[in-house]
């Protein structure tokens, strides 16, 4: 009890007084979560015609791109205050095109057609922007040549995401989210949306994406594990901060309207590091299936209370300066902020 009565404006020798009672705790808690601020992913697949279970990511499901239960699940978001999605599209076969990704009839734009149709605008709808799970080589770009052999080609990419980019929001987009790490994704995206008409669709750039073993799950879901390599040539490498702080800059320069770090909760401090140096940009935050996991799989063991080990890691990653939380525990967030 030393060292601390000597800082200056420090002089509370007790810390346990405010920790004593339910309501005094409450009453100086620093985070919060609100259900607003909890963005929820979602699967639309061509291959199911009812919701299907999804192995690798128990209690979500493979939603049919036009049904009355993809409806149901965003309006019984809606009503426990989760208001925005995060649509991830599987089509019914991947090819050399990626055409899925641009189809007018594609998954997600289908889904956010139908989500529209019956909700309007309420729900607030971003869709991930990548080609790993629509193209058959299973990577983010498109294979291309280096000098040293096969690697992932970034402009011919880019050219692809931008017409992906315009069907997404030709199709009802709120937020258009790339996550293939392309360099100058972001510039490419706002440029075709600017020059078809689409100026108020938004981005919300994965800056910060790591090749982080913490997406394990995820890849089952939509088979997207690349089918040579690896993504290292194109995501961040988990050893560096300034990875973060370099592709943050530069796609605030290129005109994202919110930028992400990605996983969550091995990178609370790039989370911080970012929120510092960015303050005036909007940050989201994904906490990856593999997180998810750690939960579920904890929990189902019997070493933690589900909900509390929940809501510990949601608390840090909200702690750490995040301001939009995308995470598989939405709904069940929400409901516990509730009261339900
Ligand atoms: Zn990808």
């Amino acid at each position: 009890m030393t060292g601390i009565t000597s800082l200056p404006g420090y002089p509370v020798s007790r810390p346990r007084r405010l920790r004593l009672l339910p309501g005094l705790r409450d009453l100086v808690a620093e985070a919060g979560l609100e259900p607003r601020s909890l963005m929820l992913p979602v699967f639309v697949s061509e291959r199911v015609a009812k919701p299907v279970e999804i192995e690798s990511l128990p209690g979500h499901y493979y939603y049919p791109p036009r049904s009355q239960e993809l409806v149901k699940l965003i309006q019984e978001a809606l009503d426990l205050g989760v208001r925005s999605f995060l649509l991830f599209g599987y089509p019914r076969q991947k090819d050399e095109e990626a055409s899925r990704a641009h189809a007018r009839d594609g998954p997600v734009q289908e889904a956010i057609r139908s989500i529209r149709r019956e909700l309007g605008y309420e729900p607030v709808i971003a869709t991930d922007l990548c080609i790993c799970n629509y193209h058959s080589s299973g990577h983010c770009g498109l294979p291309g040549k280096c000098r040293f052999g096969d690697c992932i080609d970034n402009d011919s990419t880019l050219e692809l995401y931008r017409r992906i980019a315009v069907s997404q929001a030709e199709a009802g987009a709120d937020i258009i989210a790339p996550s293939g790490m392309m360099d100058g994704q972001v510039k490419a995206i706002r440029e075709a949306l600017d020059d078809n008409g689409y100026w108020d669709t938004a981005i919300m750039a994965y800056s910060a994406k790591y090749a982080s073993n913490f997406y394990g799950p995820f890849r089952e879901v939509l088979d997207s594990a690349p089918k040579w390599g690896d993504r290292r040539s194109y995501q961040a490498d988990p050893r560096n901060a300034r990875d973060a702080l370099v592709e943050v800059a530069l796609d605030l320069q290129e005109g994202a309207d919110i930028v992400m770090v990605k996983p969550a909760l091995a990178y609370l401090d790039i989370i911080r590091l970012v929120k510092e140096r960015f303050p005036y940009a909007p940050l989201a935050a994904y906490n990856v299936s593999g997180e998810y996991m750690m939960v579920e799989l904890m929990a189902r063991h019997g070493y933690a209370d589900r909900r509390s080990l929940m809501m510990e890691v949601l608390y840090a990653i909200k702690r750490a300066g995040a301001d939009i939380v995308i995470t598989y525990h939405a709904l069940e967030a929400a409901r516990l902020v509730k009261g339900q």
